[in-house]
């Protein structure tokens, strides 16, 4: 059982739990991004069987029909087994997900995303998404990283296709040759590659970012251009500001909660608790009550 002090950050151990939470955000108008935790297998069978969750997840959601998407890392079905075994068990999924009853408001099957790790994996993930954006006419989706110098001219090579793009900070510690260490050199390079997105981009944008500057941003680009957009946050950060957003009749922009689940709920955990100070804090006022 997960602890109360990490049930702000993931929703349980099943997709069971899972579900019911990505139920209360949808009655609070913010939709769900689903990611059962778990990341680096080396065998084939863990990524075989986290890929035959997410076949079985992507069907749930569409049976309930609730308005949710999954989200899948790379070496979690399969990448670090080997290109082979990631393909595979990413069509799997897209396929399931593409013929799934109607996972979204527009009956076009669950959305996929598919997240972004460290530069190694940067190439053979955007071949990924490229081969699947085209096959399901943009049914998937896939995220890019502001901290490394590529991200700019990979967004040139994304804008020509169908499907969605997630633009975030970055969460891996990449070699200064080929990134930005300077926060505010990454707040600068995110705030350029938002702004070419709403540019040039058709199928909208995701701006996942619990960064006020940042949403702000957005908000003011998609007056300019009037391209779709949506903001996706983490469960369990500024969650207040989510439904605010949610709620906000001048906001024109879908708010999506990204919702890891499972049992291997303990590295994210003391990732959120290490990296700021206020997530502990928060967690543990939950505990006590106050
Ligand atoms: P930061 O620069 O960390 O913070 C900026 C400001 O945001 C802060 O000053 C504060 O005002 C506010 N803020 C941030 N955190 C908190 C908090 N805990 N409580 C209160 N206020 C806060 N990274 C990847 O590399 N690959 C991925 O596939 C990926 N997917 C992601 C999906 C989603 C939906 C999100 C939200 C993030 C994802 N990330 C991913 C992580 C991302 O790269 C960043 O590491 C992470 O989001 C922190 O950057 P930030 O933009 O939120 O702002």
């Amino acid at each position: 059982m997960i602890p109360p002090i990490a049930s702000n950050f993931v929703a349980g151990e099943t997709p069971a739990a899972a579900l019911a939470h990505v139920e209360s955000l949808n009655d609070r108008g913010v939709a769900g991004i689903l990611n059962l935790l778990g990341e680096h297998y080396e065998e084939r069978p863990p990524a075989d069987a986290d890929a035959d969750a997410y076949v079985d997840l992507v069907e749930a959601i569409a049976d309930r029909n609730l308005d949710a998407c999954v989200s899948v890392k790379p070496s979690q079905i399969g990448l670090d087994v080997g290109d082979d075994a990631f393909r595979e068990n990413l069509a799997r999924i897209v396929e399931a997900a593409s013929d799934s009853a109607s996972g979204d408001s527009e009956g076009t099957g669950t959305f996929v995303w598919i997240d972004m790790e460290d530069h190694e994996t940067t190439d053979v993930t955007l071949d990924a998404f490229e081969r699947h954006a085209v096959e399901t006419d943009g049914n998937v989706g896939v995220c890019v990283q502001a901290n490394l110098k590529r991200t700019r001219e990979d967004l040139e090579r994304l804008a020509d296709l169908p499907g969605k793009v997630r633009l975030v900070k970055g969460a891996y510690d990449e070699p200064a040759a080929i990134s930005y260490k300077e926060k505010s050199r990454v707040d600068e390079s995110y705030r350029d590659c938002l702004a070419y997105m709403f540019e040039a981009f058709d199928d909208g944008v995701a701006v996942g970012s619990h960064d006020p500057a940042m949403i702000e941003h957005a908000t003011e680009l998609h007056a300019e251009h009037g391209t779709p957009y949506e903001v996706q946050m983490l469960m369990g950060v500024r969650e207040a500001e989510q439904f605010d957003l949610a709620a906000d009749p001048d906001v024109d922009a879908a708010v999506y909660q990204y919702i890891p689940y499972g049992t291997k709920w303990f590295s994210y955990f003391y990732r959120r608790v290490r990296e700021r100070k206020s997530n502990a804090l928060f967690a543990l006022r939950a505990v006590v009550g106050r």
